[in-house]
């Protein structure tokens, strides 16, 4: 099934969370290596690819970009199921995108895929001056939750590169 080619695999990743965290960034971060000031609200879902070499296995990996607003909600479940692994990004600087981890974690728990592979991602960890939750703050809640836990910037690439490829390790392992 997910297997496309011999030595061909298809990994299908989902990025949620509030909106204005980073999810966008993160994406073109990884895809097209650089960092957009801009801020362009993305509306619905969108989606972007990338093909890598893990371990002599071709990866097509597809990121699944959702808008966080709440009007969007019934567009983005949809695509909860198909989704093998799930970042989940709040902002270290906005301590109100972190109270609702909880929240994109009831999401997941009613759309996902019971083994889906889930990473708490604290963006914007370049920003020192605005910094609100701190770095053991959000480790013990990844803990809590059973996730695996990074600290991310997509401004300075800060773990981006190393977030994608635990994520896909961990997704592979279970193919
Ligand atoms: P999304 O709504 O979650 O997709 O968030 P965006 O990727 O559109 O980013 C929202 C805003 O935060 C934009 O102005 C980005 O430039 C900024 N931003 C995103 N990631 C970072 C980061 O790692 N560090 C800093 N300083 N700003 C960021
Ligand atoms: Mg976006």
């Amino acid at each position: 099934y997910y297997k496309t080619m011999e030595n061909k695999f298809l990994i299908k990743l989902m990025f949620i969370g509030d909106s204005t965290v980073g999810k966008t960034s993160l994406i073109f971060r990884y895809v097209h290596g650089i960092f957009n000031e801009m801020y362009l609200a993305t509306i619905g879902i969108d989606f972007k690819k990338r093909t890598i070499e893990l371990q002599g296995k071709n990866l097509t990996i597809q990121l699944w970009d959702t808008g966080g607003q709440e009007r969007f909600h019934s567009i983005t479940q949809s695509y909860y199921r198909s989704a093998m692994g799930i970042f989940l990004v709040y902002d270290v600087t906005n301590p109100n995108s972190f109270c609702n981890v909880e929240k994109w974690m009831k999401n997941i728990e009613q759309s996902a895929k019971e083994d889906v592979v889930i990473f708490l991602l604290g963006n914007k960890a370049d920003c020192i001056e605005t910094r609100r939750v701190i770095k053991d703050v959000g480790k013990a809640k990844a803990a809590e939750l059973n996730l695996d836990f990074l600290e991310t910037s997509a401004k300075t690439d800060k773990n981006v590169k190393k977030a994608f490829e635990e994520m896909t390790k961990k997704v592979m392992a279970k193919i």
